[in-house]
């Protein structure tokens, strides 16, 4: 899934990449995913589309989008695979759409599980998408500490961490995945109290959270997942479905997975304990 890391490293990707091409041609899916999300009929997406040439490219929270000329704008959300093909490359069996460059090179979109590939005119009409365009990022320096605290003063109840950092899009972009070694690395159990995290934990939280996303940037994204060309990103993941059986990098103890608000939460019970 696309987080803080990936949509920064496709956006950043695909800025060197499709900057100055023209889309050519529009191809619709060929094997239609009930999940997978557009706007409007996709099959009028050539009309949209065709002829328009890509002007930039930005990541933000969990969004990339190619920005085109006359207005245009094709946005991807998490659980979308962009990929860019070169000229010459094999035409996938699979995909929800495919757009066809001047160079004779494409782009695929795949979904896995569920996403939205929305092309549009103007403006686009998203809750998650304006408050994530509208949202300050933990990658930028105004997401300091006096920032971080307002996110959690105006928190109302007494959530646990992992409800704070990754649930009710309080930090647009920061999801399930990159949540596990931002704890992991500030000794925080995904279950502990808001209340508790004051002083030195809270310090330690919002230290993580800052150097954990930008180590994650840095690094062209989790190796759990794959980048505008089809690589795994390079950081590497300590805990995630990768690490599972691997033994705690500080102790040496046994990881424990279990469900917990939507989705599955890896931590060492000793290094971050409730
Ligand atoms: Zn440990």
């Amino acid at each position: 899934m696309i987080e803080i890391p990936e949509s920064a490293t496709v956006g950043r990707q695909a800025g060197t990449t499709l900057v100055n091409k023209t889309i050519t041609d529009v191809f619709t899916a060929t094997s239609p995913h009930k999940f997978a999300f557009f706007t409007g009929d996709p099959g009028e997406y050539g009309k949209l589309l065709k002829g328009k040439r890509v002007i930039s490219a930005h990541g933000h929270g969990m969004f990339v989008d190619l920005v085109c000329s006359d207005n245009i704008c094709i946005t991807v959300g998490e659980g979308i695979n962009m990929r860019y093909h070169e000229p010459g490359s094999k035409i996938p069996d699979k995909y929800q759409l495919l757009i066809a460059l001047s160079d004779n090179d494409f782009l695929s979109f795949n979904v896995a599980m569920y996403g939205g590939i929305w092309a549009y005119k103007g403006v686009f009409d998203n809750k998650y998408y304006s408050l994530s365009l509208n949202s300050i990022s933990p990658l930028a320096d105004e997401f300091d500490e006096a920032y971080f605290e307002s996110i959690i003063k105006n928190t109302a109840k007494d959530v646990s961490a992992k409800a704070l950092l990754a649930t009710e899009q309080r930090i647009p972009g920061l999801g399930n995945g990159v949540l596990q070694d931002i704890l992991f690395n500030a000794r925080i159990h995904p279950k502990r109290k808001k209340s508790t995290l004051t002083g030195s934990a809270g310090a330690e939280l919002f230290r993580s959270l800052k150097t954990t996303l930008k180590n994650m940037t840095s690094l062209g994204g989790r190796d759990t997942e794959k980048d505008l060309f089809g690589n795994n990103g390079g950081y590497k993941t300590v805990l995630s479905k990768n690490t599972l059986n691997d033994p705690c990098v500080i102790c040496g103890n046994k990881i424990i997975k279990e469900a917990y608000l939507g989705g599955a939460v890896y931590y060492c019970p000793s290094c971050q304990k409730l």
